[in-house]
């Protein structure tokens, strides 16, 4: 990852001499007495000798103590000092882009250095670092990237994989792989940086490493729950949580899908003896309140009964996502409860930020003025916001769960642990005495998990095995039995089998050529197929706009007072298409028209769109492009035309479809006059009432593809698109000869076609044609 520079003595010198000339500068002074005053400072040669001493350490420490910005300067300093500067490579992992860009500059103006000199970061698409570059961060899905051309890391002297606490996917699979790097690589420094929460479990994983414990100072915290916070502010939550509801598709699909056992145990409570002693109307409020979505208008109230109520002070709102922080943001813009809204700086902060405005959330605001953060748990332990005195917490995250039996999977809001809730208070404490209102019961915050699982325990894996593939780290399921928690071998086998039926991985579990180039699309796999093909076949244009919406969120709102006008705009963008996918490529066609003339707002709002997630969408069209063409598929010097030679042509659109869907296919058969369908894995399904295709009695083609089932009183599809067998021949799973020689089989025999032996060789020949595209 850094390019050294042979060490030689004479640059050894001159960045030592460098390094003190800079420390008499006022800047480098002045932040060096705040750094001094940090937890980490005082136990800096402790640190720096332990490193010495061992080739793997455990830091744990209170968020905000120094580990991030303090523990990696340290090395780099020492490292400076003893003329071994040239030489030194120190890596330092983030799991999140935005903390990568904000540590890198935050160590280099505590340097009194420009970002990119000895200190710089690499995230995916985007970095600033140059030859003289000794201390870089980056992502910890950059440095696994890295590990493809080199497994051994060669050259890295220092490595430190920060917020494994937090037991990211990522985090656990480079702990697996470090631990069997570390005999080969005797002289690498492993140190692992961690909140105050089971350092043990990591040190017994590496042989029983040794752990630096760095005691922090925190204020102490008030905290009010749901019942408190009703009786404060008075707030009413009857009204505001239905036409919420109404606004969020993938909250519904929650519901459907999976019952919150949190908040089933509330409702089975018995509400008035749990809250004796408070008033009828927060009793009421309470019986109303339910905890399966977030009620905006209670985090607006509470926000506003602080600023009129309680001393001067940061308010840091703990939201799940864009979608909240963009319309919270827009209510308190709009809403200038205190009459001025120069008193106030409402800030968002969450991870895909392209940029965050460093200065602002970080710096004190004016005097009289204060500083609202609404962010993601993004704050939790990765960014500290030293000035916040209160925080409001809605109590849940985002979190992917996937159910291996039924192979569904989903990003939804759930509640998070007790540990991430006792973080969040935390950050209340940190310069005064604050409070902490979480916005839920008392008693769900009692029956809350100790911690949240691992993510590699609740994600879909296929990711991550092709991963292991690519990094030839040897038989998947082997090598993932040797993770600090494996995750259950039905997922396991799940993901395997489903590479294999994309074409990713052969019989013999070997990377095919489209597996490596899946590999180099930090993607989902079947939404990177469907990118590479939407790139092979000049079809570019819907295939990113499709893949944004999958790997992002539907825009389609269902407001539940105009559900029928709302499904009639949807189906006039599908027109006779029956498919859901191309409704939503027509619609973001529209918007894109639209905007050109200004009139984006009026056409979401006609169209029962939400223009965050169209705004949301065409970043990600953007991002997408950059990979393909960050791996050869596209020339962007050739412009757009080049690759959008069938955009317009729907056949081929619902064909690239089904190469990035299948195996999510269905048999429509023919029942009398209507149609019935059925998947291989349970059988009869039913089409979605939210689909255009629900309430179809016949369709023109015999197949549908579709994005995803959920299981509620039936199993439903989600948003399918119609194809032919020509579309599943051409780009579905691999061609088998059917045992009774009639024709062809896929999906294990699952699908049958009896087409002429003429047709099934021109097949055979075009796929014969696509493998050496895919080879090239
Ligand atoms: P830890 O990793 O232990 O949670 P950090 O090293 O991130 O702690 O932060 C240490 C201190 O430096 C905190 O008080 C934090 O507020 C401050 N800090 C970190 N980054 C910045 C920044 N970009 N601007 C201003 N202060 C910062
Ligand atoms: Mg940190």
């Amino acid at each position: 990852l850094l390019e050294i520079d042979t060490a030689s003595e004479g640059l050894n010198m001159e960045l030592k001499q460098k390094q003190e000339k800079m420390r008499e500068t006022d800047n480098v002074k002045a932040m060096l007495e705040f750094r001094e005053k940090l937890p980490a400072f005082k136990l800096k040669s402790e640190f720096l000798k332990a490193v010495a001493a061992n080739q793997v350490l455990v830091v744990s420490g209170e968020t905000g103590c120094g580990k991030t910005t303090q523990l990696p300067q340290f090395i780099l300093e020492n490292e400076i000092s003893s003329l071994r500067g040239a030489s030194c490579s120190i890596i330092c992992t983030q799991p999140r882009r935005i903390s990568a860009i904000s540590v890198a500059a935050r160590i280099s103006s505590e340097r009194g250095e420009k970002l990119g000199e000895t200190v710089g970061y690499q995230i995916r698409l985007e970095s600033k670092r140059s030859a003289q570059t000794r201390l870089l961060f980056c992502t910890t899905g950059v440095l696994l990237r890295q590990l493809v051309q080199d497994p051994d890391l060669t050259g890295i002297t220092h490595l430190l994989v920060d917020e494994i606490h937090e037991r990211g996917m990522n985090e656990d699979f480079l702990l697996i792989i470090l631990h069997d790097l570390l005999p080969r690589r005797p002289d690498l420094r492993l140190i692992l940086m961690s909140a105050t929460i089971n350092a043990d479990l990591f040190s017994k994983y590496f042989g029983n490493a040794p752990t630096i414990h760095i005691p922090g100072f925190t204020f102490p915290v008030k905290e009010f729950y749901l019942e408190n916070v009703l009786e404060k502010t008075r707030y009413n939550i009857q009204s505001e949580f239905e036409n919420f509801r109404g606004n969020s598709r993938r909250g519904r699909r929650q519901q459907e899908s999976r019952k919150d056992p949190l908040t089933e145990l509330f409702e089975d409570a018995d509400i008035d003896a749990l809250f004796k002693g408070y008033s009828t109307s927060t009793r009421r409020s309470l019986e109303a309140w339910s905890g399966s979505q977030l009620d905006l208008g209670l985090v607006e109230s509470t926000v506003e009964y602080i600023c009129r109520h309680e001393g001067s002070g940061a308010i840091l709102v703990f939201l799940t996502g864009w979608d909240d922080i963009s319309k919270l943001h827009d209510k308190l813009k709009v809403n200038n409860f205190l009459g001025d809204t120069n008193k106030f700086l409402v800030l968002p902060l969450h991870g895909s930020m392209p940029t965050i405005n460093q200065r602002e959330i970080f710096d004190r605001p004016p005097p009289n003025v204060r500083k609202i953060v609404l962010a993601t748990n993004i704050a939790e332990s990765s960014i500290t916001i030293d000035d916040v005195v209160y925080v409001v917490d809605c109590g849940k995250a985002k979190e992917t769960s996937y159910d291996a039996l039924n192979k569904l999977a989903c990003l939804l809001p759930s509640w998070i642990s007790k540990a991430s809730a006792h973080q969040r208070r935390g950050r209340a404490g940190r310069v005064q005495p604050g409070v902490c209102y979480r916005l839920y019961p008392k008693m769900i915050h009692d029956a809350m998990p100790q911690y949240q699982l691992p993510e590699m325990l609740r994600t879909p894996l296929q990711e991550l095995c092709l991963h292991i593939k690519s990094l030839q780290l040897g038989a998947i399921s082997m090598f993932l039995a040797k993770a600090l928690q494996p995750p259950d071998p039905l997922s396991v086998e799940n993901a395997i089998e489903l590479l294999k039926t994309i074409g990713a991985l052969d019989d013999r579990e070997e990377l095919t050529p489209l597996g490596r180039h899946l590999c180099t699309l930090p993607l989902d796999p079947n939404i990177g197929k469907m990118l590479l093909m939407g790139s092979i076949f000049q079809c570019l244009n819907p295939a990113l706009t499709i893949a944004a919406a999958l790997a992002h969120r539907d825009p389609f709102v269902l407001p539940l007072n105009r559900k029928e006008e709302a499904d009639a705009a949807k189906r006039s963008f599908a027109g006779d298409s029956c498919s859901d996918h191309i409704a939503l490529l027509k619609a973001f066609e529209g918007w894109k028209d639209a905007k050109r003339n200004r009139k984006d707002r009026t056409f979401c709002w006609e169209n029962f769109l939400s223009p965050v997630t169209m705004q949301m969408m065409e970043d990600m069209r953007n991002q997408f492009l950059d990979l393909l063409s960050g791996i050869g598929f596209v020339d962007k010097s050739q412009g757009p035309k080049a690759y959008n030679q069938y955009s317009d042509d729907l056949e081929m659109v619902c064909a690239i479809l089904c190469a990035g869907l299948y195996p999510n296919v269905v048999q429509c058969k023919r029942r009398g006059k209507r149609t019935a369908f059925y998947t291989k894995e349970v059988g009869k399904v039913d089409i979605h009432p939210a689909s255009v295709n629900a309430g179809v009695h016949l369709f023109p083609l015999p197949y549908m593809v579709y994005s995803e089932k959920v299981k509620t009183s039936s199993i439903y599809i989600r948003d399918s698109t119609n194809i032919s067998d020509y579309a599943l021949l051409m780009f579905g799973g691999n061609l088998i000869p059917s045992k009774s020689g009639d024709g062809i089989e896929m999906l294990g025999g699952y699908l049958h076609f009896s087409a002429s032996k003429t047709v099934l060789d021109l097949i055979r020949k075009l796929r014969g044609e696509l493998d050496k595209l895919l080879s090239r």
